[in-house]
């Protein structure tokens, strides 16, 4: 049956036209669902029993079975679910001063197979529908029953392809009616897919972009991103350029520290020059190791010494601080780690 959160507000709308009824009901059902976070269609006061009941035999309204769930003691949690098809996904929620935000996987599996990360060692099998999204947060609201102010579409999957559902998705969490996450507030990371960078641009929801680069040239992104050997560093950072001009927004690009690999003075000038002038807001990470993945986490002091040589250069640029350090933190890990029983 279908999913009721596949269904953005206009489809909704349409429904109750198809039934005979007035648009307005679908406004009426979406508050129910995302303001009140029911459970069951039978706890809607304000529709009569005969369309309740309609809904129910044509819609689903269940939350996702947790398989596993580790919180740290940083406050991060995360969550491993089955879809109702007996695939799993993770999904992982962070405690910060500004909110409280959740990283969302976008595909079962990647293929972009990118070579330090634990995603990409299961090939992707599908694309999740926009409702797989959206019960990602409203399972994760029911565990924590918290208001989540941000979104990250970062998780397991590359975003950009899949592309159709992850727009839908950002316009459910983003209705006034629903959920009501300011666009200001959502993020989506790609790791380089070029032309949809240029459509991303064109949306009218004013969604951030986040680049998952590190690397700061082609030969050290092609050992471990294969997307470099489609789309080479000059052309994506064209792209980078392009967004910002016609978007007028701040892009975020995501720099993992790699023991030995990217995290030598040298990368940091490169990067540097790489995107100069450019209004980026570098944000370093230290890289969570995979047990299966030859790559080390770059040294604390090595880590300094980057960030230091960055800020030199005027760059915008944090460290962010680890978390979930004590978990299986590493993007599909937890995922992985059930797989393999
Ligand atoms: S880092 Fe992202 S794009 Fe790359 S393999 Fe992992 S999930 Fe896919």
């Amino acid at each position: 049956m279908r999913s009721i959160y596949d269904l953005s507000l206009d489809d909704l709308k349409e429904y109750f036209i198809s039934i005979g009824l007035k648009p307005f009901r679908a406004t009426q059902v979406y508050e129910w669902l995302y303001r009140s976070h029911i459970r069951s269609f039978d706890e809607i006061t304000n529709i009569k029993k005969e369309v309740i009941n309609k809904l129910k035999e044509d819609f689903e309204i269940k939350l996702y079975d947790v398989v596993d769930h580790q919180i740290s003691s940083d406050g991060t949690e995360k969550f491993l679910f089955r879809l109702t098809d007996g695939n799993l996904i993770e999904s992982v929620l962070m405690r910060h001063n500004y909110g409280t935000s959740i990283c969302v996987t976008s595909e079962v599996g990647c293929n972009m197979g990118c070579a330090f990360c634990a995603s990409g060692m299961k090939k992707k099998l599908r694309n999740l529908t926009t409702g797989e999204m959206v019960l990602q947060l409203e399972s994760v609201y029911e565990s924590i029953q918290e208001k989540i102010s941000h979104i990250v579409v970062m998780g397991i999957g590359e975003p950009f392809d899949n592309y159709d559902n992850v727009i839908k998705f950002l316009h459910v969490v983003n209705n006034p009616h629903g959920l009501e996450i300011g666009a200001r507030h959502i993020s989506v990371s790609t790791c380089g897919l070029v032309p949809m960078i240029y459509e991303y641009a064109k949306e009218e929801l004013q969604s951030n972009l986040a680049i998952s680069l590190h690397a700061p040239n082609n030969e050290i992104r092609d050992q471990i991103m294969p997307i470099n050997k489609a789309y080479r560093i000059e052309e994506l950072v064209k792209a980078i350029s392009d967004y910002i001009d016609s978007t007028n927004r701040r892009v975020t690009i995501e720099y993992i520290l790699i023991d030995g690999l990217n995290d030598t003075v040298k990368c940091a000038n490169e990067l540097a020059n790489l995107l100069h002038g450019l209004n980026v807001y570098i944000n370093l990470i230290p890289y969570n190791e995979v047990k299966e993945k030859p790559f080390k986490r770059s040294k604390k002091e090595q880590m300094r010494l980057f960030y230091d040589t960055l800020k030199k250069r005027s760059m915008n640029v944090t460290l962010r601080l680890e978390q979930g350090a004590d978990i299986d933190a590493a993007c599909g890990q937890l995922r992985s780690k059930h797989m393999n029983k």
